[in-house]
């Protein structure tokens, strides 16, 4: 069995004194590996030791160009040994490999790209009078906590980490209690390098004994979460009382809403996959589906013909569907299935499957539900399964106001040939990215990634993540003989 220790102040943590948790293969239920049950005195340690390494000159005097250049080759070491660390996360999470190795790819830009950076983030000199030279400096943060969630741990770990070591803090993960596996490959390439202890550290448990006390801990100084609503709530809270800057993300009922004249292999291509990727198990799923009127006919039998045909099966076959990450999650989407029989239509899926050979593991059928009132909660909350719901608009404002109708505002798919009814609703729609004709192009490295309303606070990937980890110091010199 696999022991996962943590990487607390370059020091493996985890021996028999340890309590341990399991770690099981969603594809069939075997368990892979066992974590730490980390508590308050691991965190306190890794935080203390997170303010050592900041504040110490081994750090400080690491150029701006070499940390780029560790985190550049963090991002080759991932892509050399891609097929090890596509199978680790296809194990740990369940997702279909091809799923796995765009996740390994991402991971490898993120460090790429924050590494590219480190030596890019700048100040401004700001004119005031004569006299007087005004310049910003931005400065790191400090320690750094990422509280990571299990649907794509190693790009949700890699999107936060690479930008915050690349503008010079210390970082604490806390991954998620089902899907340790990538987070501890990293610690131990970190654990290798030349970083002063410190800098990189994992801790692991569950939310409640180490993500609570870790975001309420009055020496961290800033906290980056992904996962649900409450539990960002419950983060930001904790991280208010010390007056500590949060990142949040926290998911979507984003909606693909699909004109008449839309391109239609294009718009079915993207709306399927927006909802089957990891199982639908993803914050930017495309969880509804608003179609025009007059063409919902015609779309949605095309699109119940390609429901029909997608294949479901363990990571390792690399089917289109793979497995709901565990009991709970998978209860909770067969709970909202049942609940939207009582008052829409399943047109397709809806049921549990059995795969011969991996029966432990737990899986859905894609399911389409017509018919739902758009303000019932299976149309407002986020089912992170396999299921789309579909609505129906007569005019543009409709489809606006139903895309805008709940919550959420994450991302928006906007399909029609109409430059003019694509630029007018994406720009009304309250929703952090939109995406015309595609959906996710091209795993949005650079680009701005967050929510609107409560679907999150602030922005990850792109430029603008690496402001999270800094903040503005204002020197004003003045001078004359
Ligand atoms: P969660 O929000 O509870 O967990 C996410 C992370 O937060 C995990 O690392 C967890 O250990 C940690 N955590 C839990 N309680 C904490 C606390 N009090 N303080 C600090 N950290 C804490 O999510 P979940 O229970 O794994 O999933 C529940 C639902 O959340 C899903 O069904 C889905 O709707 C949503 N979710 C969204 C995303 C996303 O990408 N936005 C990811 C995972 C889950």
């Amino acid at each position: 069995m696999k022991r996962i220790p943590m990487l607390i102040d370059g020091e493996w943590i985890g021996d028999d004194s340890h309590e341990w948790m399991p770690i099981f293969n969603p594809s069939n239920g075997t368990q892979i590996a066992e974590i730490v049950k980390g508590n308050q005195s691991h965190v306190d340690a890794a935080v203390a030791a997170a303010q050592i390494a900041f504040e110490s000159d081994e750090w400080k005097k690491v150029k701006t160009f070499e940390r780029g250049q560790l985190l550049v080759s963090f991002a080759s070491y991932i892509r050399e040994n891609a097929e090890q660390w596509s199978e680790w996360e296809c194990e740990d999470v369940g997702k279909p490999m091809s799923q796995a190795r765009s996740d390994v790819e991402a991971a490898a830009r993120y460090f790429e790209f924050y590494g590219g950076a480190a030596d890019k983030v700048m100040g401004e000199t700001i004119p005031i009078e004569e006299g007087i030279l005004n310049a910003t400096v931005l400065e790191p943060l400090g320690v750094t906590a990422h509280i990571i969630p299990w649907n794509y741990p190693l790009q949700i770990i890699s999107r936060s980490v690479a930008a915050a070591i690349a503008t010079g803090n210390a970082v604490i993960v806390k991954s998620a209690e089902d899907t340790p596996l990538t987070a501890h490959a990293i610690a131990e390439w970190f654990a290798a390098s030349d970083l002063p202890k410190g800098i990189f550290q994992h801790i692991t448990g569950l939310g409640v004994d180490v993500g609570g006390p870790l975001s309420a801990h009055p020496d961290i100084d800033h906290v980056t979460f992904t996962g649900s609503v409450n539990t960002g709530i419950a983060v930001m809270k904790a991280a208010a009382n010390n007056v500590v800057s949060v990142t949040l993300e926290l998911g979507g009922k984003s909606p693909n809403i699909v004109f008449a004249d839309a391109s239609e292999e294009k718009a079915l291509e993207g709306v399927v996959k927006a909802i089957i990727q990891n199982a639908g198990q993803t914050c930017s799923a495309g969880s509804r589906l608003l179609i025009e009127e007059s063409y919902k006919e015609h779309f949605l039998c095309r699109l119940v013909e390609k429901f029909s045909e997608l294949t479901i099966g363990p990571g390792n076959e690399d089917k289109d569907i793979g497995p709901i990450l565990n009991k709970r999650q998978y209860d909770q989407i067969m709970n909202r299935i049942e609940e939207a029989k009582k008052s829409g239509e399943i047109v397709v899926g809806g049921k549990a499957v059995s795969i011969a050979g991996a029966e432990d593991g737990l899986y859905i059928e894609p399911t389409i539900i017509d018919g739902l009132s758009p303000s019932c909660p299976v149309a407002q909350e986020e089912i992170f399964g396999p299921v789309l719901s579909v609505f129906t608009f007569k005019d543009t404002e409709e489809a606006i106001q139903l895309a805008n109708g709940t919550d959420y505002g994450l991302v928006t798919g906007i399909w029609t040939q109409n430059i003019d009814v694509a630029h007018y609703v994406a720009s009304k729609v309250k929703s952090g990215q939109v995406f015309i004709n595609n959906y996710g192009a091209a795993g949005g490295i650079q680009m701005p990634f967050g929510g609107y309303k409560k679907s999150g606070i602030g922005r990850e990937k792109g430029f603008v993540a690496l402001r999270n980890y800094t903040q503005i110091k204002n020197i004003a010199v003045k001078f004359g003989v």
